[in-house]
Order: structure tokens, then sequence, then C-alpha cells
């Protein structure tokens, strides 16, 4: 199902409009792409070679020290704090999971994604393929703010408290044989593997000089059940549910050299 949000969003990109914090614009399918590589692949004949584990929301409820999860208490590093956005909000915790140690690069860290409640957005392509300093804190233009955090990290506690917008749920990670595709044969919920690019391949390099790696794929639209008690998220394509980047397709592309924790680039394709 696609979103009203995205569609909107879609006509006044394509009208030229300016896009606000509070507009929740999308990206254009039409849109000029600046960072344009042709696949080495097709899409058709790709094999997946490098290990590729498929991700699954469970309806299980997670409890404190569960480390597979959508929403529960964030298990974070001594040094890491919750994550705030620029707005001063609490960011929610949308999902957390280790990385299986066979994954190349970043097998055995601690993956968490943490979105602000309150800003649902899209995540757009910078003119340069090279990311300024503290790019997830300051994304480069025509990003505005960072409503958004990425971390990983290895040596994490469980919060004391547990996210309040989104149910607690645990995650199951499996190894992927073949495709990692979901029955309609689009991409599935992924970790490890190679990304499945909606459109042109898009690579970025760290701050620090590394060229970021494909480490994790969120579908487009995927819904992360909210608490009943929580407030509907703004532009979401779904009453009970909440969405990253008004539900765009994400590649998380991450610094293989760990130069910050939080050195994540959210690739958003529609
Ligand atoms: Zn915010
Ligand atoms: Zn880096």
């Amino acid at each position: 199902m696609r979103s009203g949000a995205n569609a909107r969003a879609r006509h006044e990109s394509d009208q030229g409009h300016a896009r606000s914090a509070a507009d929740c614009p999308s990206r254009s399918a039409k849109a000029p792409k600046l960072l344009v590589e042709q696949p080495t692949v097709p899409a058709t004949s790709r094999r997946y070679r490098r290990r590729m584990y498929l991700i699954e929301i469970t309806p299980t409820p997670a409890v404190s020290g569960d480390r597979n999860t959508i929403g529960g208490s964030p298990i974070l590093a001594p040094d890491q704090t919750w994550p705030a956005c620029r707005c001063g909000t609490r960011m929610a915790l949308f999902f957390q999971l280790d990385i299986p140690p066979d994954v190349p690069t970043f097998g055995g860290d601690h993956l968490l994604a943490f979105q602000c409640p309150r800003h649902n957005e899209a995540c757009f392509p910078p003119r340069e393929r090279q990311l300024p300093p503290h790019y997830w804190d300051r994304p480069p233009p025509p990003n505005e703010m960072s409503f958004w955090r990425i971390l990983r990290q290895r040596t994490g506690v469980p919060a004391s408290t547990a996210d309040p917008y989104l149910r607690p749920l645990r995650l199951t990670v499996a190894r992927a044989e073949k495709s990692g595709g979901r029955r309609d044969g689009s991409p599935a919920f992924r970790v490890g593997g190679r990304p499945a690019w909606l459109q042109r391949p898009e690579r970025y390099r760290c701050a620090c000089g590394s060229d970021l790696a494909f480490l994790a794929q969120i579908p487009e639209n995927l819904g992360f059940p909210k608490r009943p008690e929580a407030d509907e998220q703004q532009d979401s394509f779904r009453a009970d549910e909440y969405g990253m980047f008004l539900g765009n397709e994400i590649y998380l592309l991450a610094c293989p050299d760990w130069c910050d924790p939080a050195a994540v680039w959210p690739v958003n394709q529609n």
C-alpha cells in the first residue's frame, strides 16, 4: 500500500515547492540523481554470496534484556545516552539486533535504529559523495536536521526504561539461503548481504575517509506496531503503526572503520 504522505510529497517535489521540516517530503522517483553508478550485476542474476540474514517481527512480547526487538529497552554502551532529536524529543527505538558474527565487517555489533516520534521525513541524498564531519548529527543539505540516529556498540547494557511508543516485540534473525526477497518478490528486511537497490546504487564516503559499506535494508512501508496508548505517528501509512523515513526503502550504509558509533548514513529510495 502506498503512503498518501509519499504521494503528496512527491507532488510537492514535482511542483518545486520549498521543503520545510514540517512538510515531511519524500523523494520523487523522478528526482535527478547526482550520485549515479551502474550496478555491476543485473538484479535478476545477483548472487547473494555474502552472509545475509532476514529479520522478522514476531508477536512475542519482548522483555528487558532481549537483544533483538522493536521497541523495548535499548541496549546502549555505558557512554551512550538515549538519543534525542534536534527538536528535544527523545527518539523512539524502532529496532535493535545483534548482527550475526559471520556477517562481514559488522558481525558482532549490536545495531540500534532510532527516529524522532514527532519527525517523520525522508533522508535526502547529499550533493557530494564525501559526507561532512558529524553527518549523523548535522546531515548535509538538503536535509535540514537529524531526526534519526543509527548506533552500533559492543558493550551495552539494557536501559532502565522501555520505549514508550512502540510495542516491545521480539525479532527473529534467520540466515537467508538465497535471494532474501519477500513472497511478492520485493526486498525483505535484512542485515548483511548486498543491497537490493530500487533505484541506482548510491555510495558515500564517511567523514573519516572510508567508503561506507552496506549494513542493512528496511523495506518500503514496513510497519512497526505502536503501543495502544501512544499517539499516532504523523504521516504514517497506518493508524496503528509507525514507519521510518516516511516509509521509504532504507539502506543503512555504515563506516567499516568504526570512526564513530553513529557513523551510519540511511539512504532512502522509493
Ligand atoms: Zn524531532
Ligand atoms: Zn568513518
